[in-house]
This record gives structure tokens, C-alpha cells and sequence, in this order.
């Protein structure tokens, strides 16, 4: 089953950049799925597609059953954007419940569903101190915590491990594994092959706009 399953998706910005020159692409379900790329490649503008932030020129096709920009999936995607900052004054588990709010968790449940999600990320001994005391690293994990706060069939990871220390993505690397053994869709941007190949079942290179290769690690390394 696909997840996501789009044809000839087109981006042209205000201005004439095209950032995507009709990409397809298909994501089965509970793999995790790299789209890697040079900076400028398109992948932040086909994950803002998919998470209806930034509207496509051109695109066919669906996620999760319904066609792209619908709102009823908008309830079952998770998002952590390139370069995401939070509130230095927040505690971890603050910025976590926040967002549990603004995705229409009721108070009690965002409580409960904070502790957990802070444990999953290793961050337990941490939610009571502020954002601006953490390393990039411990951001980054408040910020994958973030994006699991509505229990999502998709998770959207743009460059996570941007900044992060060695050890920092030794443990990212692991969480997304346990993400896709919750039976999740993990799907990360990538500038790094390095990030990719260690954790990714199926990989798409993006190259100025365009898909010019995909498969499973395995397909990509032998052929190259
Ligand atoms: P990547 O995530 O692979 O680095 P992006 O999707 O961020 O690539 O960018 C693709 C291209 O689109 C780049 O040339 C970038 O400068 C351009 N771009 C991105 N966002 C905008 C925008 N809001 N307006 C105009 N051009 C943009
Ligand atoms: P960074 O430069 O830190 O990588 P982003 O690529 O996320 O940041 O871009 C920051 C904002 O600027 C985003 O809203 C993005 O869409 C927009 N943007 C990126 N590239 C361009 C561009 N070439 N022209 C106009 N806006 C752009």
C-alpha cells in the first residue's frame, strides 16, 4: 500500500524558480523513505507540498487515499521544517504540549501524551528546563516529539540532524527506526547520503527539481 502516490508535481515560485519540474513518486507504507539532494533541490518544497504549506503548480495523485492539499490528512501528517525554533523561554515539555493544543488535544491528554513522547525522545530528565539551555541535539529531539504529538501515519523530517553532534545522530538514526516499528511513515529530507543509507529502506534523489534516481539502498549503491 502507498502512502504517498504523486505524479508530475510542478513548482514554479513567484519570481520563476522552478523548484520542482514534475516529480512522482511513491512511498509504500511503514518504510523509511529518503529524498536526497543537493540545498536547492526541491526536497523543503515537495514536503511543504505534502503538508499543504506550499501550493503546487501542478500535482496528481494522493496521500494517504485522499488527493494532495485535502484537510482531513492534514490530522494524520507530522512535520519537523528545516532550521525549526522554538521559544528559548519554553521547557521542552511545554513546546510539546503547545503543539498538542494547537492540534486540538484536549489539556489532560496533552499532559500525559508529553511525558510519553518526551521519554520516547530520551528527554525525561529535561521537559522542565528551557529550550535555550539545550544543545542542538536535545532541540532537535524536542522538535521530532513535536511532530509526533497527533499520533501521525506520516512523519516529515526535513534535515534533521543538521547541527547535531555524532552521538546526536547516532540516537536520531535510532528513533527513527522505532518510528517505523510503531508502524509509521518516516519520510526524511537529506542533504547526506551518509544519513540515509544507514536507516532507509527506499531512497529518491532529487536533483534541480527532478527525480534522477530511486530504489532501495541496495538498487542505488550496485548501480552506481
Ligand atoms: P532544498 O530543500 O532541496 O534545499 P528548496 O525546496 O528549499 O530545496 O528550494 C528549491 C528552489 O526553490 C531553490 O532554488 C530555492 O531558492 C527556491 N525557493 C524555495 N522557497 C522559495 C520561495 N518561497 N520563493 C521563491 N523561491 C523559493
Ligand atoms: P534557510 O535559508 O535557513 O535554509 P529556508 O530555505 O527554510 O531557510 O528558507 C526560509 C524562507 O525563505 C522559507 O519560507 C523559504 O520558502 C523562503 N525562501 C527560500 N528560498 C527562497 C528564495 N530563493 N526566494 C524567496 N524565498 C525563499
Amino acid at each position: 500500500e502507498m502512502v504517498i502516490d504523486i505524479q508530475e508535481t510542478k513548482k514554479r515560485y513567484r519570481g520563476g524558480v522552478e523548484a520542482l519540474r514534475g516529480v512522482s513518486l511513491q512511498v509504500p507504507r511503514g518504510c523509511i523513505f529518503g529524498l536526497l539532494g543537493p540545498n536547492g533541490a526541491g526536497k523543503s518544497t515537495l514536503v511543504k507540498i505534502l503538508m499543504s504549506i506550499v501550493r503546487a503548480s501542478q500535482c496528481s495523485g494522493t496521500m494517504l487515499g485522499q488527493r494532495i492539499g485535502h484537510k482531513a490528512t492534514l490530522g494524520k501528517v507530522g512535520y519537523l521544517p528545516e532550521h525549526a525554533r522554538f521559544p528559548e523561554y519554553l521547557k521542552g515539555g511545554e513546546v510539546i504540549r503547545y503543539v498538542a493544543g494547537l492540534c486540538g488535544v484536549p489539556h489532560g491528554l496533552a499532559k500525559q501524551r508529553a511525558e510519553g513522547l518526551l521519554e520516547m525522545v530520551g528527554m525525561k530528565e529535561w521537559g522542565e528546563r528551557k529550550m535555550g539551555t539545550y544543545s542542538k541535539g536535545m532541540k532537535q529531539r524536542i522538535g521530532l516529539a513535536q511532530a509526533l504529538v497527533n499520533d501521525p501515519e506520516i512523519v516529515f523530517l526535513d534535515e534533521p540532524t543538521d547541527g547535531v553532534d555524532p552521538t546526536g545522530r547516532l540516537e536520531m538514526r535510532n528513533m527513527l527506526k522505532s518510528m517505523r516499528d510503531e508502524g509509521r511513515t518516516v519520510f526524511v529530507n537529506s542533504h547526506l547520503l551518509g544519513e540515509l543509507e544507514m536507516i532507509c529502506d527506499r531512497v529518491a534523489i532529487l536533483d534541480n527539481g527532478q527525480i534522477v534516481r530511486h530504489g532501495t539502498i541496495e538498487e542505488l549503491t550496485a548501480k552506481s
